[in-house]
């Protein structure tokens, strides 16, 4: 057994790695070995790993921000990676493929996200380039699957934070948006605004969670069709701010919220109930999850992606 694990230089990439089960060969890639929207490029890597198994989290991925002001790029460059993995994955008679999707690109419904609604209703206006180049991942898995007999899988994962986040102000996700903000209000004794009214509810999964689950799912799930993956704890971005204050030790009293800015879509659950019965992995709370990261961030601040990297 060899292990591709395409996007292994970025948050989930390394979190494989470090969850990574002992003797289980892997090879980790990123940009830096190959550009993945060009076919020739991407053939060439398989060519050369020959690989029995492949963990597929390469993406071009970022925040509500970026997602609604670059979403022809958001679309473009997902498609073309995806496309070109799982062809080459096929090619290359690899046997078992777990990608990973995420659940803003279901629906935006106000419904429980389950699976089977994947292609139920438009995502969210605010990253639909990025949420339909996903969404053609799965059907490409599940066409390949009916037609060629692979094992091409998809997990859907809440919003995932941890060690090796992209705390850029312009590019992150929330988690590390709100760390970066009141650790550095917290350094200039200021005040802090932050993005939209804070009401929205989100679920927020530890990363390594996310690693034990693409490992459990690649090495012991006998079927491929998709599931949702991660905690069943929603909370608002409030609660999330305050919860980051206290690690902290900053007057969450300071802060202002901003609601002329985009929140994205009000409330996203989703359904991980088959997850959690047959993996039995018991996510890390919010508050456990927050300290681990951000004892990380303290540790490497300011050498850190979307910082001074
Ligand atoms: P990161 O941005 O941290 O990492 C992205 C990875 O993809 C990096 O290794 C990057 O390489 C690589 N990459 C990007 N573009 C290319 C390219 N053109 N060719 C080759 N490699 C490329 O993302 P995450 O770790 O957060 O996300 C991993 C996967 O998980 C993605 O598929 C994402 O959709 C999914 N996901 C993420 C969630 C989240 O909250 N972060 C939630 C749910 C799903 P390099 O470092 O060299 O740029």
């Amino acid at each position: 057994m060899k292990v591709l694990v395409t996007g292994g230089s970025g948050l989930v990439g390394q979190a494989v790695r470090r969850t990574c089960p002992q003797g289980t060969e892997a090879i980790y890639i990123s940009s830096k070995d190959g550009d993945l929207t060009n076919y020739n490029t991407c053939n060439t890597i398989f060519e050369k790993c020959m690989p029995t198994h492949v963990i597929h989290l390469a993406a071009k991925v970022g925040g509500v921000l970026e997602n609604s002001k670059f979403v022809g790029d958001f679309f473009y460059k997902n498609m073309q990676i995806n496309l070109n993995v799982l062809e080459c994955c096929k090619i290359h008679s690899v046997k078992n493929v777990i990608s990973l999707l995420s659940t803003c690109i279901y629906p935006d419904s106000g419904n429980v996200l389950h699976p089977k609604d994947l292609h139920a209703g438009e995502p969210h206006s605010t990253s639909f380039g990025y949420a339909y180049a996903k969404r053609m991942l799965e059907v490409q898995s599940r066409a390949y699957n009916q037609q060629y007999g692979t094992k091409f899988s998809c997990l859907i994962s809440n919003s995932i934070y941890g060690p090796n986040d992209n705390f850029h102000l312009e590019s992150s996700h929330v988690v590390p948006a709100i760390i970066r903000k009141v650790y550095e209000a917290k350094l200039s004794n200021s005040k802090l605004t932050l993005w939209g009214s804070g009401t929205a509810m989100r679920e927020f999964t530890y990363v390594d969670d996310i690693g034990c689950a693409i490992w459990w799912s690649l090495l012991s799930r006998e079927d491929s069709c998709t599931i949702n993956v991660g905690t069943d704890k929603d909370v608002s971005i409030q609660f999330l701010a305050s919860e980051i204050c206290k690690i902290l030790d900053y007057d969450y009293s300071n802060i202002v919220w901003d609601d002329s800015k985009k929140s994205g879509q009000k409330e996203r659950r989703s359904d991980t109930s088959r997850f959690h019965q047959e993996s039995g992995i018991r996510c890390v709370s919010l508050n456990n999850g927050l300290k681990l990261t951000i004892d990380w961030f303290n540790r490497n601040y300011p050498n850190i992606r979307g910082i001074s990297l």
